[in-house]
């Protein structure tokens, strides 16, 4: 009679929302094999990227950074960390020894909305005003340092064909950044120019990414630190490279022999990649089209985005989620955080999923059947994203010798060798520091990439705010007055 028809009916609709499940889980597999094609081409990109200017869509960007921090920077340093969700002022006293941080202050501010498609100028006339609040609060009281001029470390988390260590022109914007006048400008140039005009005197040491910085704090803690990854709201890597593997450098002088190389990964692209219906939507929707491919399928700002296409996709198809949420249509309304938060629901009735669902997206049949597939759709989607930045991870490996399988020139060694070198990866970012299934699924990944024998000499290390202290750290080991007292 009626109750069997309206059951029948909504097992349909249960076995349409299955079907688009199935097909998701199928779109996003990753087993070791595919990884592995995924690392093989993320070191062949790299070759092709230091070979020449656009041999590759991974910009394998110079630095400059031929002298990692050792410890014996010594003095008062000014840091800014703008590219994230919040722009940051630090002023770090170093002690001359490493790991001899001996103070640091920290002020935080949350990025206006309106600044971020605003112009230069307003920009940095906000970056430089609260820098001077910040310096006269800090320096209040205390005797002017009249010896010499205050130094600092500009850290900005964007795609920079540097000029020198401190100067550099912004290629494009990430991130949901769009400051159409700055693109093609020189960074440091502005920054200057708002200081004077707010009567700061300052001056920049540095022009570094936030992997950069990492990878700086990463080795002054660490000597055995050999590359940095950041995965946040965006996603990078950085490593240091032999001088003559960088082919399209010649003609400038490296003296060290090695370099920092700013891969900006985030714009890796291969076929390899595991590339969704809703992947390609999110991306022709997005601000730049084509462009961040690798970033789109595994940084804070674009996972939540994925998970929301999935749930509305199958909220269309079928009525188990009630009517359609007109929430369900706003871009971004599911940040990565709260992803975490249902991911990681370990209540019985899933209540976190159930607060997030009705407040956030203003769902309104959320059955526990309803929940969990929406913790399914979070686990595959994060999954995959971690599993593809450890794949990220194993192609810098390889590239420079530390994957086991001897290739590189840099202390391969053969997967039997027990002398393999120690070898540590920076890390950073809130996806990997504040997400633990992300973690663990990435950790997994790489013990999957590399087999155990290698994976326990590789050590995926936290740093606490490389993109801020280690911008501090790079000032001091290239600042003017240490330059001076070399000669
Ligand atoms: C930027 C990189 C940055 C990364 C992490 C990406 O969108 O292109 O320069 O390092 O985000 O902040
Ligand atoms: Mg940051």
């Amino acid at each position: 009679g009626v109750v069997v028809g309206r059951r029948v009916r909504s097992r349909r609709k249960w076995k349409r929302v299955v079907g688009v499940l199935k097909e998701l889980e199928e779109a996003c597999e990753t087993p070791v094999g595919r990884l592995r094609q995924v690392v093989d081409a993320m070191a062949v990109e790299m070759h092709a990227g230091l070979a020449s200017e656009g041999g590759s869509k991974l910009k394998m960007l110079l630095t400059f950074v031929d002298h990692l921090p050792t410890g014996s920077e010594i003095g008062t340093y000014y840091a800014l960390d703008f590219g994230g969700t919040n722009f940051r002022v630090l002023r770090v006293q170093l002690g001359g020894r490493r790991s001899s941080i001996l103070s640091q202050d920290v002020e935080q501010r949350p990025i206006p909305q309106h600044l971020m498609t605003s112009t230069s100028e307003d920009l940095f006339d906000f970056i430089a005003s609260t820098l001077k609040q910040f310096v006269e609060k800090e320096e209040n009281g205390s005797e002017p340092s009249s010896v010499r001029a205050r130094e600092l470390g500009l850290t900005f988390s964007f795609p920079v064909r540097q000029l020198s260590i401190h100067s550099g022109i912004l290629i494009k914007w990430t991130k949901g950044f769009a400051i159409e006048d700055m693109v093609g400008k020189e960074v440091v140039g502005l920054l200057e120019a708002a200081l004077v005009r707010s009567g700061l005197d300052m001056r920049a040491a540095v022009l570094v990414n936030d992997a950069v910085g990492t990878l700086a704090l990463g080795h002054y803690d660490d000597a055995d630190t050999v590359a940095a990854v950041i995965i946040g709201t965006g996603t990078n890597a950085c490593y240091l490279e032999r001088a003559d593997a960088i082919i399209k450098c010649q003609g400038h002088l490296i003296t060290s022999g090695c370099m920092a190389v700013n891969m900006e990964w985030g714009n890796f692209w291969s076929s390899h990649l595991p590339r969704t219906s809703y992947d390609i939507d999110l991306d022709l929707e997005s601000p730049n089209p084509n462009d961040q491919g690798f970033e789109k399928m595994i940084s804070g700002i674009y996972l939540g985005d994925i998970v929301r296409r999935v749930i509305l996709r199958m909220s269309q198809e079928s009525d188990i989620f009630g009517p359609v949420s007109s929430r369900l249509s706003i871009p971004f309304i599911l940040q990565a955080p709260l992803l975490a938060a249902m991911h990681e629901d370990d209540s019985p009735e899933l209540k976190e999923v159930d607060k997030i669902l009705k407040e956030t997206l203003e769902i309104s049949e959320v059955s526990l059947k309803v929940r969990k597939l929406v913790v399914r759709i979070c686990d595959v989607v994060t999954r995959r994203a971690a599993r593809l930045a450890a794949a990220g991870i194993g192609g810098i490996l390889k590239k420079i010798g530390r994957d086991g399988s001897g290739g590189g020139v840099a202390g391969g060694r053969s997967r039997s060798d027990p002398e393999m070198r120690r070898t540590v990866v920076a890390i950073e970012g809130g996806l990997y520091t504040s997400y633990m299934m992300f973690r663990e699924y990435l950790h997994e990944a790489l013990n999957e990439i590399l087999g155990e024998d290698v994976a326990q000499h590789v050590i995926l290390k936290v740093t606490e705010d490389g993109s801020g202290i280690g911008g501090a750290l790079l000032a001091a080991a290239n600042s003017s007055s240490s330059v001076d007292n070399v000669g």
